[in-house]
């Protein structure tokens, strides 16, 4: 080891996060809350690369956009000269996808996905350079009842995590004519209002003044609350969807706000849009946005299939649940394997692949230094485990061809002596009959 070239310390990109296993527990919480909920309506998971062609994002999330005028990590890749672009988000891929693999030619489909997302932002809370999304896409369906079904399922899901203080905001953004004949009037009252109007919006006013609406600007909120509103503008069809939307969220009592400045990122959307938000987040307090995007399969060349999603943002949501004073922190193992001298170890192992094929979480002492393999500092590492069980295997028991089972969680720290063999059954029977039967070994109280 004295030859070892040590390089300077490197540390990760900035913006970019490590997941450690004391938030590892939480997330796995969070995920498996999420699949179950999406399985629940039948939505399935689709996975695509995290690197696409640059034109995937630069054409289908619209050139004045945040994340494409700014925001996207895009490189060459230098053995081809292919310009590609680490995913911003995950709904331009899916629809590549779904058009690449004909995914609707026997119907409409609901997907669901989870992943890294990677935009170039200026690192703060809630807001990463790498972060996460997991998000459902229903493609190929017409009516509101699709809207309506994928905003019930994220409120299932805010229940399910105990979050309450989520609300819902809801708006229509109408049809590209519709659009187009509020835009002129809307850059009309913009043009009257030059001298509020901040660098951005400048910019945007003749590109993208829709997003200007979306502004988070103290200064231009009063103007902006009074510009027309792109509601005022909507057809007879754009209103009946909105309608028939707002119709099914009622009957099921769910709660809304109709926000007519709710506005999304990307130029694909149309009709229904919607965000799910907080306060208790600061300034990051979306937690989910979504809507229709009809027009975005047919714009990369796909039959035309109307398309609806939302995407939640993971980390948001994550800290959310913290907020709220969720810790889930669940025991390493069942059992924790102690064993001193080299016949025992050899047994240990036998012992733990038996417990394990018993269904049992066990973690079995391996040596870490030649100081820290003593029995005192096993027993110790066992106890922080979390176990609800020490078993040990010392030159005694192997003689005897049994183990020592100390339980960890009664205070008096009750010891059995078990043959080997039935080992198995024993901590099977302490741990499910403690548990009243379920699962949850890791909450097993032992009565002695
Ligand atoms: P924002 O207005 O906060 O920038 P956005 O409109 O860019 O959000 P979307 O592209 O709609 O966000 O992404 C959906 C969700 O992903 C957001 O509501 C948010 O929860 C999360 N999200 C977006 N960007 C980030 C980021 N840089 N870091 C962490 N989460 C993010
Ligand atoms: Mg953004």
């Amino acid at each position: 080891m004295a030859d070892i070239k040590k390089i300077d310390k490197i540390v990760g990109v900035k913006g970019m996060n490590d997941i450690l296993p004391s938030d590892a527990p939480m997330w796995e919480l969070f995920e498996n809350t999420v699949q179950t909920v999406l399985k629940s309506y039948g939505f399935q998971q689709i996975r695509t690369p995290i690197v696409e062609p640059t034109a995937l994002f630069a054409r289908g999330l619209g050139e004045v956009t945040d994340i494409v005028e700014k925001e996207m990590y895009s490189f060459t890749d230098s053995m081809n000269g292919d310009a590609l672009t680490l995913r911003p988000e995950c709904t331009a891929s899916i629809v590549r996808a779904a058009i690449e693999h004909n995914l609707t030619y026997d119907g409409p489909k609901r997907l669901w996905y989870s992943g890294p997302m990677f935009r170039h932002e200026r690192p703060q809370r809630g807001r990463y350079r790498q972060f996460h999304q997991i998000g459902a896409e229903a493609l190929g369906f017409t009516g509101p009842d699709i809207d309506a079904e994928l905003i019930m399922l994220c409120l299932r899901l805010w229940d399910d995590l105990g979050l309450t203080d989520v609300k819902l905001q809801l708006n229509s953004i109408g049809d590209a004519a519709e659009r187009s004949q509020h835009r002129i009037d809307l850059i009309a009252y913009f043009e009257q209002h030059q001298d509020l109007l901040d660098t951005d919006a400048q910019r945007r006013l003749h590109s993208n003044p829709l997003r200007i609406l979306d502004t988070k600007n103290p200064a231009m909120q009063e103007m902006v609350d009074a510009a027309p509103k792109l509601l005022d503008y909507l057809g007879a069809e754009s209103r009946a969807h909105f309608d028939g939307v707002q119709k099914i969220l009622n009957h099921n009592n769910v709660p809304f706000t109709i926000n007519p400045r709710l506005v999304r990122g990307m130029d694909y959307y149309n009709r229904t849009v919607f965000e799910w938000v907080t306060d208790q987040l600061g300034s990051q307090g979306t937690i989910c946005g979504g809507g229709r995007y009809d027009p975005l399969i047919e714009t990369f060349g796909g039959k035309p299939t109307p398309a609806c999603g939302f995407a939640m943002g993971v980390e948001r949501v994550l800290e959310l649940m913290k907020a709220n004073g969720e810790q889930h922190q669940p025991n390493q193992c069942d059992v924790y394997l102690v064993h001193q001298g080299e016949a025992a170890q050899l047994q240990a192992f036998v012992l733990s692949e038996r417990l394990r094929n018993a269904g049992l979480d066990v973690v079995l002492h391996c040596a870490a230094s030649n100081a820290g393999g003593g029995f005192k500092a096993q027993m110790k590492k066992a106890d922080t485990s979390g176990a609800a069980f020490a078993v040990i295997l010392g030159e005694d028991e192997i003689a005897a061809n049994t183990a020592t089972i100390k339980h960890l969680r009664d205070g008096d720290g009750q010891q059995s002596t078990v043959a080997f063999d039935a080992v198995p059954d024993f901590l099977v029977d302490e741990i499910v009959g403690a548990s009243g039967g379920d699962e949850h070994v890791h909450d097993a109280h032992c009565h002695h």
